[in-house]
């Protein structure tokens, strides 16, 4: 078997630390070890609130100037499952018929490492740069709450005088091939519920009660009405319901609450208030709408949109020389931590093939973690060269 790359090595390496949210599993550690020598300035911060768990977080950076390109990323993974299901441990990384095996080497350990042989890569070749700074932001909570991560980790390191120009979010973003798709913002996540109050009372005498189906049914049907159509980038709002509850078991009463439960992807149209405040206006045109009440759950992620520009074309250009491919520039997906970045500097998701993240037998190739590393080199060398850059962040 031919040599491993050094981003191949540093995938199977993280694989093997079992860094479910919020385990830091040697994850950051790891990084720290291979940073450190290359005189990067290293914090590991860990952050904390009430009723959630704490969560270790990496910053590192190397160089001087103004100018920064950042590397983000999250080396926590969601949980295995059921182990036995898998054809290999899943926090094995085994090395096997071109793929590095294990929970996180899709999502996104393999991103995470692609970025870091780049930037090594590129100090072995010319040295630690003058003129600029690389640096890496690795949160150990994405998966699950991202309370105490990237949004946190953002905010300790503007405190401390880091401003980026640009950023580059190593999440899988490619459906089946490489080169196919980068992302240049998501869509925005509000969740809700909407609670109708009735009067409980005998199927048989429905006069001498109020039955919050009836209400309820009503006050959905226009929330269900279109939000918009859809911008260049982004497909239309939709508002999706999750579940119609009453909590009832018998068939001869009718029951005292309904509640509906919704979330709704939205594009830069809206923000979370306007969408809000428009939900209510529809429901305050509904004929006798009985007692309700609204109750939304803001997920901190509003819609956001990397407007065309160099920066774009400095990411699609290098993902074309490395694949053959123009990248489409795409909105698709959940929710991830370049909502947070993008307040901070324009930022672009491109990595590997997510087929398997999440999954049972989630694995990366290989040759894909290969390409990706020479992607980022080409985004490196790209940042230094142009001019356009200097414009940026700050
Ligand atoms: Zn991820």
């Amino acid at each position: 078997m031919s040599e491993l790359s050094r981003a191949a090595c540093m995938t199977r390496d993280l694989v093997r630390c079992a860094s479910v949210t919020p385990e830091e599993g040697g994850a950051l550690a790891l990084i720290e070890n291979w940073l450190r020598p290359y005189g990067f300035e290293v914090h590991r911060p860990i952050f904390s609130e009430p009723d959630t768990y704490d969560v270790e977080n990496l910053y590192a950076e190397i160089g001087e100037g103004d100018q920064c390109l950042l590397f983000a990323g999250h080396t926590d993974v969601v949980p295995p499952g059921d182990a036995a299901l898998w054809s290999h441990p899943p926090f094995s990384g085994a090395v096997i018929g071109g793929e590095i095996w294990g929970r996180g080497a899709c999502d996104m350990k393999s991103g995470v490492a692609a970025a870091l042989a780049a930037v090594l890569d590129h100090i072995d070749r010319h040295g630690v740069p003058k003129t600029f700074r690389l640096a890496f932001l690795i949160t150990g909570d994405e998966e699950a709450d991202a309370i105490n991560g990237s949004v946190k980790l953002l905010e300790w390191a503007e405190a401390r005088g880091k401003r980026f120009s640009a950023c580059v979010l190593g999440e899988p973003t490619n459906p089946q091939r490489m080169g196919e798709m980068m992302k240049v913002g998501r869509r925005g996540s509000l969740s809700g519920d909407l609670v109708v109050e009735g009067v409980q009372g005998h199927v048989a005498y429905p006069h001498l009660a109020r039955n919050p189906i009836d209400q309820l049914v009503r006050l959905m049907a226009p929330l269900k009405e279109p939000l918009d159509s859809g911008t260049d980038f982004f497909p239309a709002s939709n508002l999706e319901f999750t579940s119609v509850d009453v909590g009832n078991s018998a068939r001869n009463v009718i029951p005292a609450k309904a509640v509906a439960k919704f979330n709704i992807r939205f594009n830069d149209l809206w923000t979370s208030k306007t969408l809000e405040a428009e939900l209510r206006r529809r429901l305050a045109g509904v004929n006798d709408p009985g007692k309700f009440n609204l109750v939304c759950h803001p997920t901190n992620a509003e819609a956001f949109l990397t407007q065309p520009g160099p920066f774009v074309e400095l990411v699609a250009g290098a993902v074309e020389a490395e694949t053959g491919l123009r990248p489409e520039s795409s909105t698709t997906g959940g929710t991830s931590d370049a909502r947070f970045i993008q307040a901070y500097c324009p930022v672009i998701e491109f990595g590997i093939v997510g087929k398997t993240m999440h999954k049972v037998d989630e694995r990366a190739s290989i040759t894909e973690i290969d390409i990706l590393t020479s992607i980022y080199g080409r985004i490196i060398d790209g940042f230094l060269a142009s001019p356009a850059f200097t414009t940026l962040g700050a």
